[in-house]
């Protein structure tokens, strides 16, 4: 299994961190956990695209997110050469997310069937909504959802991948809670998206202040990593974007508590187990 972070970047625009996208290629297939800012570009990157997606899982419904969604869609309809309907896993909303996506594509699906003869069918979306348990199982490739905690934004999920005795958890944005540990439990590799708080509180924003209470910080990811006996904890989604040259400074937290290996991601940054 091979993790690769696609994009580490956050709502606020960075010129070298696309929004936040982390890539999981199996045997199965390439599972790809949000789908922020950049996402099929970094994905050419990586060598895979649209049509290459086994699955596109969301860990909740923010625009960061999911903010390309709708170029998933479209691309993957507009080059496929027969219909190859896009799966989905999501929390609850996400089917009526998709059905919104698909409705503000309506402009463009019209111009394109009209334009091209063989493109006889519309896009469409596979949507399994999920909370918690088992939510694929092909034999060779697990992955399990659990619950995790964004308030207000609800639901949320996080997810874990296990194949070939290895495992990973893709957290998405929470904070330390029950369902997060019990699918960091023991992962090779835990990928957390955080906040640095010391950043955050010194920018005169009260609006930044108020994302100081539903995200981990460095502190509350590295905790968590310890207390489930991860190998190694993945710094993503950092807010706000690190100057160049400052992204040990993240690490070093981390590793102030957590006494596993420790990697800050940048886009592209690859791991695998
Ligand atoms: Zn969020
Ligand atoms: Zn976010």
């Amino acid at each position: 299994m091979k993790v690769i972070t696609l994009g580490t970047g956050s709502p606020l625009p960075d010129p070298n961190r696309a929004g936040p996208s982390t890539l999981v290629r199996t045997s199965s297939g390439d599972f790809l956990f949000d789908c922020g800012r950049g996402v099929l570009m970094r994905s050419a990157a990586a060598g895979t695209g649209p049509l290459g997606f086994h699955t596109v899982l969301l860990t909740h419904l923010h625009s960061d997110h999911t903010t390309d969604f709708n170029d998933i869609v479209t691309t993957r309809w507009a080059m496929s050469p027969t219909e190859q309907p896009l799966r989905v896993i999501g929390p609850v909303g996400t089917r009526r997310f998709a059905d919104l996506t698909l409705a503000m594509l309506e402009g463009d699906i019209g111009y394109r069937m009209a334009h091209h003869r063989d493109l006889a069918w519309r896009p469409t979306c596979e949507v399994q909504e999920v909370s918690d348990g088992v939510v694929f199982d092909d034999g060779a490739v697990k992955i399990i959802a659990a619950p995790t905690d964004h308030a207000p934004v609800r639901p949320t999920v996080g997810y874990r991948v296990e194949t070939e005795g290895r495992s990973v958890c893709i957290a998405g944005d929470t904070v330390p809670c029950e369902g997060l540990d019990q699918i960091a439990a023991g992962a090779d590799v835990y990928v957390q998206t955080v906040i640095r708080t010391s950043l955050v509180r010194a920018i005169p924003s009260s609006r930044l202040q108020d994302i100081l209470d539903y995200h981990s910080s460095i502190e509350d990811a590295a905790a968590t990593a310890a207390r489930a006996g991860v190998s190694t904890l993945v710094l993503t989604h950092l807010v706000p974007p690190p100057w160049p040259g400052t992204e040990e400074e993240w690490g070093d937290e981390a590793r102030a508590i957590f006494a596993g290996d420790v990697v800050v991601a940048s886009d592209l940054t690859e791991l695998e187990l």
